[in-house]
């Protein structure tokens, strides 16, 4: 048999704290590397888990392999998602705390396709009973349903989630998962009016379009081809080779009545999806500067049968704005530029508002049905990652806040719970230095004086406000701030490097620039408020528009919302899954080092084993090391009668601990180096 050591040298160490320099960069990397190339993507960092996306179907999510991991301890066997699984399990049925599991990495690194194996891992190896069944299948086929209309083929994922989500996974007493509920964040909505060159709208258009019955499609006035629509040619990719939109449609439609959806639901949904497409077929005449029309008819028809609008209000509406003077009602019209941008408003409004309709149906349908006692939780967060493009929208900015507040929430807790146990335990330690992103969260969400604040104020300001007002607004408040650079320098010049639209944000993970271009926009949707479909009339409140409160932003609304999703991380036991993606190509086997290198950094990964290595490489509670290393002392095998810490105590001495290399807490064992550890296993692979 291969030696322990030898297998080290090949295979690398299975937890990064076992790494013998451990502040080496070069070293995490090495170690990842060799894993990468023998196919063992996970690896851990105490217990946090760091995986790579390998490409490729490994075979290693079997139903043994879930056997494998359940019940059993993170040591005993090698890394893997379903130890995170099981172990947070664990937690929740022993210690009765709520879970929560945080999936962070970019796009592409392996978020859903991780969150989707936790899920399997439960609805396999949890307890069940005949509801049981009905609430696994429907947490299950929830997935398929929302990835059809959240979901978009990009240039970094063929199946990207366009929106972030956090699912509740409840069990009860039994540990029986008996229910379930989903938060959705931000919805890349501009998704639905524009695709950069490559990239599609959502999948549920183009599953609509191929996989749908002829008389379906002749009833919403569709025709099979995408290439009709001017809402789908934007990417021109209107096909995709790991894609089979036809047989996906056929997976969405079965999801769709698993989760609880009936057919008028289903048809009134897919009315809706029809009618984005004719609204973007809608096409202006008029004159650059004159007064734009209609002059697409069919269009309008269409239209105004899907959704039961009156086709003259809607023509009304896709032409003229609405603005209130002295008290008064006035309708003025709309150049071409606005029309325009007035039709995709719409769209966006309408496809937006219907996506959170879904999340809301499917919560229905996973609330449970008899209120369990003693109800816990497991948690999922598979949300974006820090996203840099070449043009960054007010889209981007909250994406990248929401990952400064994550990061925050990492830092705090990961260190918090390690000073915890430490106290615990009755162990002194130093604590380390770390950079706290509380600055740049600040800079961002600060009442007043924050960016979000000046934001919102300057939209809500009746009169001239518009994006370049909000630039200098900024550019006069938080100018002189050290995590943010405007275009304009304090004495009066102007900055080259950046445009004329932008500001600068140096996050923790690097800088980046946003355009603040039609940040000011808002969309109305008062013409949906009198369509018949019922979805529609749920998603456009009529109540909203004699609301005379000063309307909420985007921004604040999502600020809002983060506020309320830390909360509830914060209040559970959280576990981490660090995601990498190992190439642009999407191509298996493939280690670029430095597009690695780069992830590495802004996940924090040095600074978390950093901190994971600055008091005890290795804890163990007293019982298991015992029982692992028994055999090792003559003393303690092959039972040890005392006190556990006592039999521990000989133990070690016996193995020639010194003192300074490890520690006594109250309940666990601490060893400050690895290489302790590595001799007391070497000893026990070659007794
Ligand atoms: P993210 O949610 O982080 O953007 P996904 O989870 O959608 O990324 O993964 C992108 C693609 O990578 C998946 O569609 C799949 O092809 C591949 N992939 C991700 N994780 C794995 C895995 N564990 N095993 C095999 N392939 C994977
Ligand atoms: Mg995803």
């Amino acid at each position: 048999m291969e030696s322990a050591l030898t297998a080290r040298d090949r295979v690398g160490v299975q937890d990064f704290v076992l790494l013998e320099n451990h502040t080496s960069e070069a070293a995490f990397m090495e170690n990842l590397r060799k894993r990468f190339k023998e196919n063992l993507i996970y690896t851990y960092i105490g217990s946090v888990l760091v995986s790579v996306n390998p490409y490729k179907d490994l075979e290693i999510y079997t139903k043994n392999h879930m056997e494998r991991y359940r019940g059993v301890n993170f040591y005993e066997v090698s890394p893997h998602i379903y130890a995170v699984s099981d172990n947070s399990y664990r937690s929740m049925r022993t210690e009765r705390k709520d879970q929560c599991i945080l999936i962070s990495g970019e796009s592409g690194a392996g978020k859903t396709e991780a969150s989707k194996k936790i899920l399997q891992y439960y609805a396999v190896t949890c307890p069940a009973s005949d509801q049981v069944e009905t609430v696994k299948d429907r947490l299950l086929q929830s997935n398929p349903v929302l990835e059809a209309f959240g979901n978009a083929k990009t240039l970094r994922n063929d199946n990207s989630s366009r929106f972030g989500k956090y699912m509740d996974i409840q069990f009860d007493f039994k540990g029986a998962p008996v229910g379930g509920h989903i938060l959705n964040y931000l919805l890349e909505k501009s998704r639905v009016v524009h695709q950069n060159h490559g990239e599609r709208n959502f999948h549920i258009f183009y599953q609509l379009i191929e996989g749908a019955e002829e008389d379906l499609l002749r009833r919403l006035g569709l025709e099979r081809n995408p290439q009709q629509y001017q809402y789908l040619v934007k990417g021109n990719c209107p096909k995709v080779s790991s894609i089979n939109d036809r047989s996906d449609w056929k997976v969405v439609r079965k999801a769709l009545s698993v989760v609880g959806f009936n057919e008028d639901e289903v048809e009134e949904l897919l009315n809706i999806i029809a009618s984005v497409l004719h609204l973007g077929n809608i096409q202006y005449g008029g004159e650059d500067s004159g007064n734009a029309y209609i002059t697409t008819d069919t269009q309008i028809k269409y239209l105004a049968r899907l959704l039961g609008v009156d086709g003259l209000v809607l023509k009304e509406a896709l032409t003229h704005k609405k603005i209130i003077a002295k008290g008064e009602e006035l309708k003025s019209p709309l150049n071409l530029e606005q029309a325009a941008s007035a039709r995709d408003a719409l769209s966006k409004a309408v496809y937006g508002r219907t996506f959170t309709w879904l999340v809301n149906k499917i919560n229905v349908s996973l609330a449970y049905r008899v209120t369990p006692h003693n109800a816990s939780v497991i948690g999922l967060l598979d949300i974006y990652g820090f996203e840099v493009f070449q043009h960054n929208s007010f889209e981007q900015f909250c994406i990248n806040y929401c990952n400064e507040k994550l990061q925050q929430l990492f830092i705090e807790l990961t260190l918090k719970s390690e000073q915890d146990e430490y106290e615990a335990e009755g162990i002194t330690w130093e604590p380390v230095q770390y950079f706290n992103n509380k600055i740049i969260c600040d800079l961002v969400e600060e009442k007043f004086k924050g960016i979000i604040s000046i934001l919102d104020e300057e939209c809500l300001r009746p009169g001239d406000a518009s994006d370049i007002t909000f630039l200098e607004k900024l550019e006069n408040t938080v100018g002189g701030h050290a995590h943010l650079t405007t275009h304009k320098l304090a004495d009066g010049k102007t900055r080259k490097v950046m445009g004329r639209e932008e500001f600068r944000l140096l996050h923790y993970a690097g800088e980046v620039n946003y355009n603040v271009n039609g940040v000011c926009v808002r969309a109305h949707g008062a013409v949906m408020c009198m369509s018949d479909n019922k979805i529609l009339t749920q998603c456009f409140d009529r109540a909203e528009l004699k609301d005379n409160k000063r309307p909420e932003t985007a921004a604040t609304q999502f600020k809002t919302s983060l506020a309320k999703l830390m909360e509830i991380l914060m209040s559970k036991e959280p576990s981490y899954v660090r995601c990498i993606k190992p190439n642009d190509a999407k191509q298996a086997g493939r280690f670029d080092e430095v597009l690695i290198r780069h992830q590495v950094k802004y996940l924090g990964l040095m600074e978390n084993l950093r901190v994971r290595r600055a008091g005890f490489a290795y804890r163990r509670h007293y019982e298991t090391f015992l029982q692992r290393y028994k055999s090792l002392c003559p003393e303690t095998w092959p039972s040890w009668q005392g006190k556990l810490a006592d039999g521990v105590s000989t133990l070690v001495k016996h193995l020639g601990y010194k003192p300074e290399e490890y520690k006594l807490g109250r309940s666990k064992i601490f060893i400050r180096f690895p290489k302790t550890l590595f001799a007391t296993e070497d000893a026990l692979e070659t007794r």
